[in-house]
């Protein structure tokens, strides 16, 4: 994309990079091929037994990559390398060969090499967390690669922080994160947490795509978000500083937020969001009893301690009882309410418990809208999701509603020629259409 102020559309793909380096999550190493990331039929790379391919030509691909971590990798086995030391060790490789000239062009006459990200050295230094963490991971590599691999301390710990401030996750179609990479020319897009821009994933191959009319085209004006959106501004802003230290002065942390923790205003016809530390409903008056301030704190801690405890894994029991305490106390937006709706629904949809998982999306919906914002592919995914919960259900003409909402959002976000539309949306959609012809007929 060059940079002449040029209108840009919602819905362009701005930049497309591979990887200048990056890793299949160990979490993965069984279930995707190593090169790729697809999952599927797979064979064991017979020299380390560690790493998995689709076929010859993935093994071939990754064999510049992998044939001096293969050896490495065979020597320490059973023991592994976490995910963090085997990227840098890519790295390392990739730069003693000369991959410091690599160019990431993100316009015509415009680059970024490896040296030009920032390693925000000093912050890196003063940060006891992550110097706990490169001193680990300098003696997993020492061990791992031998002290004549290595470049000298400063040169390493520069890669690191690099690494800290610029890695992207890899994620699936399903937006779950499969991998972490590294992309010269979309490091130089900026965070914010009301994005202007979204990153998608085909295999390795990261593509950037604009989610809002740009009046004036610039790099420096686009944004992208680095984290969950689906926090309050304080954890927001504390997660970027402490991963990427900045404050984000963004619009939306700049903006009030009444409704991450609010309860719902006891008045039936007033049925607004209330703050409980006040005495009264902000919009009708109405006092605020002790009662429901009690109740409104029970089923928060109640809720806390819970959602900490699903954080690997959701239970419909405890959603369950997580709602059944919020119920006339949280209000819809709260965002407690939303994630413990957000657990209910993967529990149900594990479980193929479907009329539940139908009834807990459709009650997640308007959380997805107010957090994430419509056009953000979590949300057309949701719909996506929706739409197929709906054709098992038999639903046919509700899921076609459904599955054009999530068409109209993942054109925007992913684009027509995604493999997210072409091999999951575009199908259902079809099959819909087909069945309500034969409805009809
Ligand atoms: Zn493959
Ligand atoms: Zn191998
Ligand atoms: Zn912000
Ligand atoms: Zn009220």
């Amino acid at each position: 994309m060059n940079e002449n102020r040029q209108f840009v559309e919602k819905g362009t793909t701005i930049l497309i990079a591979k990887p200048f380096s990056y890793v299949l999550s160990s979490k993965q190493i069984k279930n995707r091929c190593d090169n790729c990331l697809k999952s599927g039929k797979l064979l064991k790379c017979s020299g380390c037994h560690y790493v998995n391919y689709c076929n010859r030509d993935c093994q071939r691909d990754a064999w510049n990559i992998h044939k001096q971590e293969c050896i490495n990798l065979k020597r320490i086995a059973p023991r592994v390398i976490p995910d963090a030391a085997r990227l840098m060790a890519r790295i390392i490789v990739k730069l003693n060969s000369g991959g410091g000239e690599e160019k990431g062009y993100y316009s015509d006459h415009s680059f970024r090499k490896f040296k030009d990200l920032m390693s925000h050295y000093s912050d890196v230094k003063e940060d006891k967390r992550r110097m706990e963490h490169f001193t680990s991971l300098c003696g997993v590599l020492f061990e791992f690669m031998g002290k004549s691999e290595l470049p000298n301390p400063a040169e390493l710990m520069g890669i690191y922080g690099k690494i800290c401030v610029n890695s992207f996750n890899i994620l699936d179609n399903d937006m779950n994160s499969i991998g972490v990479g590294i992309y010269l020319s979309p490091s130089i897009l900026d965070h914010s947490c009301k994005p202007n821009a979204v990153a998608v994933f085909e295999g390795t191959k990261i593509i950037i795509r604009t989610i809002v009319d740009v009046p004036r085209f610039e790099w420096s004006q686009i944004k992208i978000s680095y984290i969950d959106l689906m926090n309050s501004r304080d954890t927001r802003q504390a997660e970027l500083m402490s991963t990427y230290y900045f404050l984000c002065e963004c619009e939306k942390c700049k903006e009030p937020e009444p409704l991450t923790e609010s309860a719902i205003c006891p008045e039936i016809s007033c049925s607004k969001y209330c703050d409980i530390n006040e005495n009264n409903c902000s919009h009708c008056g109405r006092e605020l009893s002790k009662e429901l301030v009690e109740k409104f704190e029970e089923a928060r801690d109640f809720t806390e301690n819970h959602l900490q405890n699903m954080r690997s894994m959701a239970y419909i029991d405890i959603s369950k009882m997580c709602l059944k305490k919020q119920k006339g106390v949280f209000h819809p937006l709260n965002l407690q309410h939303v994630r413990v709706l957000e657990s209910a629904f993967d529990a149900t949809v594990t479980l193929t418990y479907w009329e539940d998982a139908e009834n807990y999306a459709l009650q997640l919906i308007p959380g997805y809208l107010h957090y994430y914002e419509k056009i953000h592919p979590l949300t057309g995914l949701l719909y996506l999701l929706l739409g197929k919960i709906q054709m098992h259900l038999g639903k046919i003409k509700k899921a076609y509603e459904t599955l054009k909402i999530s068409r109209s959002i993942l054109l925007i976000t992913h684009g027509e020629k995604h493999s997210v539309l072409m091999e999951n949306l575009i199908p259902l959609l079809s099959q819909a259409i087909g069945e309500i012809r034969g409805i009809n007929n």
